[in-house]
């Protein structure tokens, strides 16, 4: 019987000389779906997925990939995956549609070479040498490489990284088809919007560990803070605002008329604050409540910048 679990992590520790990259980091990945894999620079995404992809052999700790050990069972579990790299790995003088052409032939039953180069936009530069792609079409060309072989399982790093907005966006609808189609996918990026947008459960990596999983509505209603902004007239007694709203509220005065208010918003927050401006002939000119963001989770779970 298969396992649910495409990627079982369990307990992995990765050491470069003194440095410890990988520190005790469990995750589990579920046939079918989108995982995004977040974390800082540095903070053990890349090792670990060349880990699950038997590049590396761990220090300690398992790695199963569709039920595999990476690097003992790496020449059956190779033909079911899909890698795209960040960089690296292509013939610089290779033209881009024999690339594919030839890991086409790699494999028992590839997808159809010029159909996939069309859905990628490589059409104008298939006979190009690689290493004058630019930027994005090779890009656009590893993740050709990584999904022609029908893998079951693809790790993406970083897929959207320096493409514009339309090689974003067909990259992300090639992503959804691959779970309509029952692909499982482990991503990483630095996109939190992307994130958010295509994947059913995230992991959020720091200091070698996963610290956070879930998905990301589990992720971003895990804690009460809220967002309530309001538009008045400028210069509003916020510190009389203060004194009808619970004590760990703060108001800020973004920008003149532009107020901004975080804690526990919840209805009677929202209820007091309208009442406030009643009594003191405040029309507000708008009002919202934002829920928090996966960017503001991240942020306050690994209290960095994301690209630091
Ligand atoms: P990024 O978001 O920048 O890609 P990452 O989360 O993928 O970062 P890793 O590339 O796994 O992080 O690196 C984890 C740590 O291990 C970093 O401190 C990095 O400098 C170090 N490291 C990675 N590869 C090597 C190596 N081959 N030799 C020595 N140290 C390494």
């Amino acid at each position: 019987m298969q396992t649910s679990a495409a990627v079982e992590v369990a307990g992995l520790v990765k050491r470069y000389g003194d440095k410890t990259a990988v520190d005790g980091l469990d995750l589990s990945v579920l046939r079918g779906t989108v995982t995004a894999f977040l974390g800082p620079n540095g903070a053990g995404k890349t090792t670990t997925i060349e880990t699950c992809e038997g590049y590396r052999s761990p220090d300690a700790g398992t790695v199963r990939v569709l039920g595999l050990d990476p690097v003992a069972d790496g020449a059956a579990l190779r033909p079911r995956i899909g890698v795209m790299l960040q960089s690296g790995g292509i013939y610089p003088t290779a033209r881009a549609e024999e690339t594919l052409r030839h890991m086409a032939t790699l494999h028992a039953h590839p997808l159809d070479v010029p159909s996939l180069v069309e859905r990628l936009g490589l059409g104008s530069c298939g006979r190009t040498p690689y290493r004058r792609l630019s930027g994005g079409q090779q890009q656009r060309l590893a993740l050709a490489l990584a999904l022609v072989g029908r893998p079951e399982l693809v790790f993406l790093d970083e897929p959207t990284a320096g493409l514009d907005p339309q090689a974003r966006h067909a990259t992300w609808d090639l992503v959804r088809e691959l779970r309509t189609d029952g692909v499982t996918v482990l991503l990483t990026t630095h996109a939190m919007d992307e994130a958010e947008e295509l994947s059913d459960d995230v992991a959020i990596v720091d200091g070698g560990r996963v610290i956070a999983q879930g998905t990301p509505e589990e992720l971003c209603k895990g804690g009460a803070e809220n967002t309530l902004r309001f538009g008045g007239r400028p210069g509003l007694d916020l510190g009389s605002l203060l004194k009808a709203l619970p004590a760990e509220t703060v108001a800020v005065e973004l920008s003149p008329g532009s107020y901004r208010l975080t804690g526990t918003v919840d209805p009677q927050l929202l209820a007091t604050v309208t009442s406030w401006c009643a009594q003191n002939g405040v029309l507000p000119d708008r009002i919202s409540v934002e829920r928090r963001t996966l960017e503001d989770v991240f942020l306050e779970l690994t209290g960095r910048e994301l690209r630091s």
